[in-house]
């Protein structure tokens, strides 16, 4: 099924992915009922024909006035045919002036055409789309135009007033099925229209959400990022303090001198400059960034970065992620924020731990079929059945208030399975906690066709 059928058909079926597009379907099919009644209508001419028992044009002005007036609306109007517009209004006219004289040209009150003057004002009510204004006007002129039909045939007052009657009560039945389809009508959008909202609260409370857990994660860095920035500082400044002692003594400073002070500065300010780049990244909001993949091998060094400053109390950290492994469908933002929660979590878990060579996390990666397997490894105490089955609930946390918002593990299991991915955790043989991340490899010849299932990753 090519790309323009399906569209049709999902508009038409009520089934397109945006308001937007069910509008336009829903437009479409009022444009394209008009071109089919206007055709209908015209081509009835052999209707005529059959009433008439010969081949005559002296109906076809008629017929091509009133057809060809719907044709032309559906095809070439620009304002949308919508409850709004005056399409329906404008073939209830032409009708109410066509429709008799058609009667007329067949044989008057005595054509077989004249009792469809009944169906008129029903017939608007499936066409006119819940316009209640062409209805009845439809409804005011058809009556007139059945009056004048059984008056001219010398029905007399009575006859032509009971048929006017007669074509009112159609009408009214028209109008109100009109009616009942508008408030239908009304409410479906009403209801399509709050869905849409909701699903747009829904998507900024979990962009929020992400962020959140983003800035919390953060803050539990803050103290430690202080003081590896301090770090460097430090020796730069003493660095230039010592340049200036000199200055004010008169002294000179060796070339060698020099150039390790210089080298030395570099070193600082480059770390300083590295370390606030990568806070600066971490913290930007990425949802909407176009790469959606990255390098497990970077992404592991740059969560280490940023994570060192919790890592550095006595930590020893393993990494063996081999630089070479394939691309992963994740956007880097996300994926580091995944690692640097699991590190977290397990100096955490690792911060009492009795281990006789201290606290020990391992990074490993591989490269299974079409994916890439990161396994985050420590040797804290492990994970408590209970605490297992429900790690990866939201607001889930046996850390102490203030510390643990139980958001860490439940965003990383969204951010990974919106790719295809999956995160496991499980105890290892000899004590501590191993969590599993499975990511889809984004190879090369798949990009820009795969990013995720419509959902900002
Ligand atoms: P938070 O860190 O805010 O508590 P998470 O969703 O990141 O939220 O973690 C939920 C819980 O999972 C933690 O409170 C902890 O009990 C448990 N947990 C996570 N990682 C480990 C680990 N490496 N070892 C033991 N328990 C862990």
């Amino acid at each position: 099924m090519n790309t323009v059928t399906r569209r049709w058909l999902q508009r038409l079926g009520g089934f397109a992915s945006t308001e937007g597009e069910r509008v336009a379907g829903r437009l479409d099919a009022i444009r394209a009922g008009y071109v089919f009644c206007g055709i209908l209508c015209t081509a009835c001419v052999v209707l005529d024909w059959a009433i008439l028992g010969r081949v005559t044009l002296t109906t076809l002005p008629a017929r091509c006035v009133w057809g060809g007036t719907m044709v032309l609306l559906g095809l070439f109007s620009r304002t949308p045919p919508d409850e709004q517009s005056w399409h329906a209004t404008i073939v209830a006219v032409v009708t109410a002036f066509c429709f008799p004289v058609l009667v007329l040209q067949t044989g008057g009150a005595q054509s077989p055409l004249f009792f469809w003057n009944i169906a008129i004002p029903l017939c608007f009510m499936a066409i006119a789309h819940g316009d209640l204004r062409a209805v009845a006007v439809s409804t005011v002129l058809n009556a007139v135009g059945v009056m004048v039909i059984v008056g001219s045939g010398g029905g007399g007052l009575v006859k032509a007033a009971l048929w006017g009657g007669l074509s009112v009560i159609a009408g009214v039945t028209g109008m109100y099925g009109t009616y009942a389809h508008h408030r239908v009508l009304q409410a479906k959008l009403r209801h399509e229209r709050e869905r849409a909202e909701t699903l747009r609260q829904l998507a900024e409370s979990e962009r929020r959400r992400g962020r959140f857990e983003r800035l919390a994660l953060l803050g539990q860095l803050a103290a430690g990022v202080a003081h590896e920035i301090n770090n460097p500082l430090a020796y730069v400044s003493s660095n230039l303090r010592y340049l200036e002692e000199m200055g004010a003594r008169g002294e000179t400073c060796a070339p060698e001198e020099l150039a390790e002070i210089h080298r030395e500065s570099r070193l600082g300010v480059a770390r300083i400059n590295q370390i606030v780049r990568d806070l600066m990244s971490f913290a930007r909001d990425d949802s909407s960034d176009a790469d959606t993949r990255s390098s497990t091998a970077e992404v592991v060094a740059e969560a280490l970065r940023l994570g060192r400053p919790k890592l550095q109390a006595g930590v020893r950290v393993i990494d063996e992620v081999p630089a070479q492994l394939a691309p992963v469908r994740l956007a880097k933002g996300r994926f580091v924020q995944v690692v640097l929660n699991l590190l977290t979590n397990a100096v955490d878990a690792t911060a009492a731990t009795a281990a006789p060579n201290g606290p020990e996390l391992r990074l490993s990666a591989r490269e299974h079929e079409e994916t890439v397997i990161l396994h985050v490894e420590d040797n804290g105490p492990g994970i408590p059945e209970h605490v297992l089955e429900r790690l990866f609930e939201p607001f889930f946390t046996t850390k102490p208030t203030g510390l643990g918002t139980g958001l860490g593990l439940a965003l990383c299991r969204e951010y990974v399975e919106r790719v295809g991915g999956t995160i496991t955790a499980e105890n290892r043989e000899g004590g501590g906690a191993r969590f599993i991340v499975t990511l889809p490899m984004e190879r090369p010849a798949s990009l820009g066709s795969v990013s995720g299932p419509g959902v900002a990753a």
